[in-house]
This record gives C-alpha cells, sequence and structure tokens, in this order.
C-alpha cells in the first residue's frame, strides 16, 4: 500500500532560527543574512517575492496533514556511481555537486514530469538541537539535506525558476544516533577540507543518491513552497521523507 501524507498549506509559517543559511548565493548582488537587521523578516524589503503566500521552510504538523494517495515515486538513476563528485562550501553552505554519465531524475508521486538532479546541500545549527528548516511538529532536526532538482521540460535550472512547478527539492532529515553512518562518514570526513568559503575537495569513495536517502521512501509529507532564501521563488515542489537517517554526534 502506497501511503502518502501531503501537507496543508495553511500551516505556520516557521522562520529558522539559528541555522546556517543556504541554497543559493544571491543573483542580485544584495546582502542578506540570519541577524536581526537583515534575517527573514526583512528579505521582503528587498524581494517582493519573500513576502508570498507559499514561503518556506514551515513546521508540518501532523494532526493538520491530509493523508492522499499519490502515485508511487520512480527514481532514475540513484542507484548509479557518479563519475566524480566533489564537495564545495559555497559560503552559504557545504553542497555536493555529483558528475554522471546520466543525470540521475525523480518523477511521480506529486510531479508532473520529470525532474533532474542538481546538486545537493545541508541546513544545520549550533548544537544538536537546531539545525533543521522544516520542521515537524516543532521538533527541529539537527541537520537537515535538501536533493535540488529542476523539471526537464523547462531546458535549465535557471530557466526552471520561473516557472510555479520548476523545482522539486528532496529533503532527509536527521537524528542523532550512538553508532557512526558509514556512508556518511565519507563526507564527514571532507568538512575539515572545506571549511574556507569558495573551497572544494573531491570525494574519493563515490557515493550514490539512493544511500543518502532513508529506506522508508513512500511515506513523505508534500507541499507546494518556496526556495527558503532570497529571492524566495514559490517554484518549489516539496517532498520531505518522513523516516529520518540516524548519524552519530560526532558526525552531526
Ligand atoms: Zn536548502
Amino acid at each position: 500500500m502506497k501511503l502518502v501524507v501531503a501537507a496543508n498549506l495553511l500551516l505556520a509559517l516557521l522562520l529558522s532560527g539559528g541555522c546556517l543559511p543556504a541554497w543559493t548565493s544571491d543573483t542580485k548582488g544584495h546582502m542578506f543574512g540570519y541577524d536581526d537587521h537583515n534575517g527573514p523578516s526583512h528579505w521582503a524589503e528587498e524581494y517582493e517575492t519573500c513576502a508570498g503566500k507559499f514561503q518556506s521552510p514551515i513546521d508540518i504538523e501532523e494532526h493538520l496533514v491530509t493523508q492522499v494517495r499519490l502515485p508511487p515515486l520512480h527514481f532514475h538513476g540513484f542507484q548509479s556511481e557518479p563519475i566524480s563528485s566533489t564537495v564545495t562550501n559555497n559560503g552559504h553552505t557545504v553542497m555536493l555537486q555529483m558528475n554522471m554519465s546520466k543525470m540521475a531524475s525523480v518523477s511521480g508521486g506529486p510531479l508532473k514530469g520529470n525532474y533532474l538532479f542538481t546538486q545537493l546541500h545541508f541546513h544545520w545549527g549550533y548544537n544538536d538541537s537546531v539545525g533543521s528548516e522544516d520542521t515537524i511538529n516543532n521538533h527541529t532536526f539537527p541537520l537537515e539535506l535538501h536533493i535540488v532538482m529542476y523539471k526537464e521540460n523547462y531546458g535549465t535550472f535557471e530557466n526552471a525558476t520561473h516557472y510555479k512547478d520548476g523545482l522539486t527539492v528532496l529533503a532527509v532529515f536527521y537524528e542523532i544516533y550512538e553508532t557512526e553512518n558509514q556512508v556518511y562518514s565519507e563526507i564527514v570526513q571532507l568538512l575539515p577540507f572545506v571549511t574556507m568559503p569558495n573551497s572544494q575537495h573531491q570525494l574519493k569513495k563515490l557515493i550514490t543518491l539512493d544511500s543518502l536517502l532513508p529506506m522508508t521512501k513512500h511515506l513523505y509529507f508534500t507541499y507546494n513552497g518556496s526556495l527558503t532564501t532570497p529571492p524566495c521563488l514559490e517554484v518549489v515542489t516539496w517532498i520531505e521523507f518522513k523516516q529520518p537517517i540516524l548519524l552519530s554526534h560526532y558526525q552531526m
């Protein structure tokens, strides 16, 4: 049985506190941040779209969520090893880009069409109790992964951001556990090499996208939202897996 949990759009808008900024650098050259003077409540001064009605992140209250049945999600190329993978500190976050012979993609579920992989990145906090952007029942997870994909029909990522159904982000939450997670060790070991903005490092052991996702992939929350940093474009179909992945305190 495929049971999908779709989040209601009327949920409260939650502005993330103590969370490192991420997503993209600002293409207009404006400054934005997460402090009192330049934080999310000020973004709409420069970017009208940040005051929209469908802004992310949100708090997902499970008792307000409507359960719906959707077609199954299809993951294409998620089990293929990339030719190479590069970890980059882009000044906002740690981002992983993969060079693949055939770009991985996702379709089905709430999506109409095929969405191609662009990059993935992490959001985390200053300690284990804060970090994720979205929250579930007001619970914040210490780490959140965003796998960013754009609709193939729109040709490029940039072009896709002009359409309401242009992007999808697969989000994974993490919880602390006592043992290390072998798959993630490879990424964690590289972090000391990319502490400076614009620094880059190649992954030695190639990991697949599938290995970064939870085992249970048919249970997820989905809603139409936005990019979580300026220009906050409301072009994202969010797919947030319900099952968290376990990492040790050290890895976090
Ligand atoms: Zn993100």
